[in-house]
This record gives structure tokens, C-alpha cells and sequence, in this order.
């Protein structure tokens, strides 16, 4: 059997490198959290509302910024860190949302 030729040192040190590896994911996530959000439907009608349930829309995408509502072909961008619209979905939408016909833009 051949005899490990790394320190203690070494080995917390790459232990360490590991383990905030592996909390990248987490620490992304929260970096995507919005600072604003756009769930206010009080002015969407009642069909509308339930498409946008149906799509299943969200202020956070689950697929990233690359798939978001801002890169989308339905998306019409609102001022800088507000919500946008959107042609399909009814209501206010955010840059970093997602809804189930997420369509990429051509
Ligand atoms: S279709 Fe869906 S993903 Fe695309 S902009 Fe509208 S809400 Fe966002």
C-alpha cells in the first residue's frame, strides 16, 4: 500500500476547497433571489389569472438567468429592476421569472 504524501495542511486545505464547491449551488441560488418581486395580480381577470397558474409562472426561474422571462420571445422589459410585461402572461413579470412556455428569443 503506498503511504499518503500530503500534510495535514494539505488535506484540510483541499477538504476545505471541496466544501465550498459544494455549497456553490446554494450560494448561487441566493445570489438569484430577487431584490423585487412581481406577484401583485390584483388588476389581472380571473381567466388570465388562471393561465398564469397554469404556466405556472414564478419570479425566480428554476433553469437560471439563461432561461429567464428576459430572455424569452414574449417578454417586454419594463425600467431598470421593475417588472416587465409579458404577451402571454397577464400581469407583472419578472426578469428572472419563468412560466412553462418559456419560448427563447430568435
Ligand atoms: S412566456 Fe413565460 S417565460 Fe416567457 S416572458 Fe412570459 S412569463 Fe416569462
Amino acid at each position: 500500500m503506498r503511504k499518503s504524501t500530503l500534510s495535514r495542511r494539505e488535506m484540510l486545505g483541499r477538504t476545505l476547497h471541496l466544501a465550498v464547491i459544494g455549497s456553490m449551488p446554494i450560494l448561487l441560488n441566493a445570489c438569484a433571489k430577487p431584490e423585487f418581486h412581481c406577484q401583485d395580480v390584483s388588476s389581472v381577470g380571473e381567466g388570465d389569472l388562471a393561465l398564469r397558474t397554469a404556466l405556472e409562472y414564478q419570479d425566480v426561474s428554476p433553469h437560471g438567468e439563461q432561461k429567464s422571462c428576459s430572455n424569452c420571445s414574449f417578454y417586454k422589459a419594463g425600467d431598470k429592476d421593475a417588472c416587465g410585461q409579458c404577451t402571454l402572461v397577464r400581469g407583472p413579470i419578472h426578469p428572472l421569472g419563468y412560466c412553462n412556455s418559456w419560448a427563447a428569443k430568435g
